[in-house]
């Protein structure tokens, strides 16, 4: 492939990841934006493979053949419940595959370099390897927080702030050695990725439950960063461009999830917020009051007498799958006259955008799919609320107990309304671990089981006249 060709697909791909990421941006627009970044990237990797003679390599080529179906097969058969531990392990192959190219490249440089260039060039090499065993060891940790085999509970160990500043000082003082070593610096470079390693680990096994949010938009935005130092190795102008893009909305992504959740960014990426060493345990007050068990039958009652009603989902819809029912219960609804809107947590479920994919799957309306702010001050004039699956995003402790772990994130009122409907297995704790104040509420009611089966029968009901 001739240089000007692979300048033109480079060009094509990098707008098309840029229409992707202005697709992404809205529920409407979503579909058509995944669709630009996946020919954006069939056009990268073809002038890729054209041009490195990848096409050419028995090897090359046999692994990129076993690696698409690997992938395929994977994305497949994900349940949308798993998609956020996924998302978190393919994290971990751009952190890993930084590591390996900073390795490689240090030992077989591409290019001969000299002077201030050969500086440069090693500073990219080192900075790559950082972020990249950063990001593969934080991004294992958060599929393990994710899949629930590490304990979503902070590890706050005894002076971590100093831990950190001691390996982070440690990898400074490795990376000066590093530049002065020439091509005998191998063992810094790979001490400083062990180093680098147990910072990635530590970082993110320090952060609690419902920060988790903050966490996968952060390390999604270190593997742009750890793609676009492999970039800089490789003099790949297209992997430079595709990290930093991936970087940059990575980083904006984090800073609107810690707007949405009242943290600060600092005080998240070092760990342990709201759970300082001495703090109450996670579990929160002791909650007064009881839990009352309502039926669907009751439950219709309320509906048809209601004219206003909220729906608040959460990550038990998506575990039970209820969107598509659900939906016919808004149709029936709406058919009958009654305002029905859907109020969406920026954190509820286990991804950014959780909620708004699965309303999507199910054809909801965008119209009536409203944001936290948008809704918020509608509750107060609410007859019915649907709380299905959701539980730390309906929290009222999180505004008015100061010892809880989700203290300060900003919730949906769901009490305020004249009556809450939740809907939930049994005695289960949101992902933060926390009791749930509101379950306990004058006006609250608890309709236990699967949320699918609790939607069909009461949708049934409804049609039952
Ligand atoms: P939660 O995890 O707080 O609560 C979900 C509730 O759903 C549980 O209490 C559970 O109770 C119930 N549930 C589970 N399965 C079913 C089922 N089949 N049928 C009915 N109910 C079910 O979810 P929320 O959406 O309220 O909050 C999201 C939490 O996840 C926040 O803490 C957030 O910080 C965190 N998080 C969010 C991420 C994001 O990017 N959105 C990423 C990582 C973490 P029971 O077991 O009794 O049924």
């Amino acid at each position: 492939m001739t240089t000007s060709l692979l300048v033109t697909a480079y060009i094509a791909a990098a707008v098309l990841f840029i229409l992707s990421l202005k697709g992404l941006a809205h529920p409407s627009t979503a579909r058509r934006g995944n669709q630009f970044g996946a020919i954006g990237m069939l056009i990268a990797m073809v002038a890729v493979a054209l041009h490195a003679g990848v096409i050419t390599s028995p090897t090359l080529l046999g692994a990129l053949a076993l690696a698409s179906v690997i992938g395929a097969l994977a994305a497949s058969r994900v349940a949308m419940t798993s998609m956020p531990q996924l998302v978190a392990i393919l994290h971990s192959f751009v952190g890993a595959a930084a590591v390996l190219v900073g390795i490689s490249n240090h030992l077989a440089p591409a290019v001969e370099l000299s002077g201030v260039e050969r500086t440069i060039h090693d500073v990219e090499t080192y900075l790559g390897v950082f972020i990249g065993s950063l990001t593969f060891t934080g991004s294992i940790v958060a599929w393990g927080k994710l899949q629930g085999v590490i304990r979503s509970k902070p590890l706050m160990l005894p002076g971590r702030h100093l831990l950190n500043i001691a390996m982070l000082v440690a990898c400074v003082f490795l990376g000066a050695m590093y530049l002065r070593g020439g091509h005998e610096a191998l063992p810094y470079l790979l001490i400083m990725a062990a180093i680098a390693g147990v910072i990635g680990i530590h970082l993110v096994m320090a952060i609690g439950g419902a920060d988790m949010p903050v966490v996968v938009s952060m390390l999604n935005s270190y593997s742009g960063w750890a793609a676009s130092a492999a970039g800089f190795m490789l003099s790949n102008d297209l992997l430079i461009i595709t990290g930093a893009l991936v970087g940059s909305s990575g980083a904006i992504l984090s800073y609107i999830m810690c707007r949405a959740m009242n943290r600060s960014f600092l005080s998240v990426i070092f760990g342990g917020f709201g759970a300082e060493e001495g703090a109450a345990p996670a579990g929160g007050a002791v909650v007064e009051g009881e839990l009352v068990a309502t039926t669907a039958d009751e439950v219709v009652a309320l509906l048809k007498a209601a004219d206003s009603v909220i729906i608040v989902p959460g990550y038990g819809m998506a575990v039970a799958q209820a969107q598509h029912p659900v939906r016919e219960i808004v149709d029936v609804l709406r058919a009958a006259g009654k305002t029905v809107r859907f109020a969406i947590h920026p954190v509820a479920g286990r991804l950014p955008g959780h909620m708004n994919v699965l309303l999507a799957e199910a054809n909801l309306p965008y119209d009536i799919v409203l944001e936290m702010d948008e809704i918020n001050d509608d509750f107060p004039t609410t007859d019915v609320v649907l709380v299905i699956g959701a539980n730390d995003i309906v929290n009222p402790s999180a505004l008015d107990d100061p010892s809880s772990p989700i203290a300060g994130m900003p919730v949906l009122h769901a009490w305020e309304a004249a009556a809450c409907i939740v809907f939930k297995r049994g005695k289960g704790a949101g992902y933060a671990g926390v009791e749930n104040p509101l379950f306990f509420k004058p006006k609250t009611k608890m309709l236990y089981g699967d949320a699918k089966k609790s939607v069909d029968a009461i949708l049934g009901a409804l049609r039952a006249g």
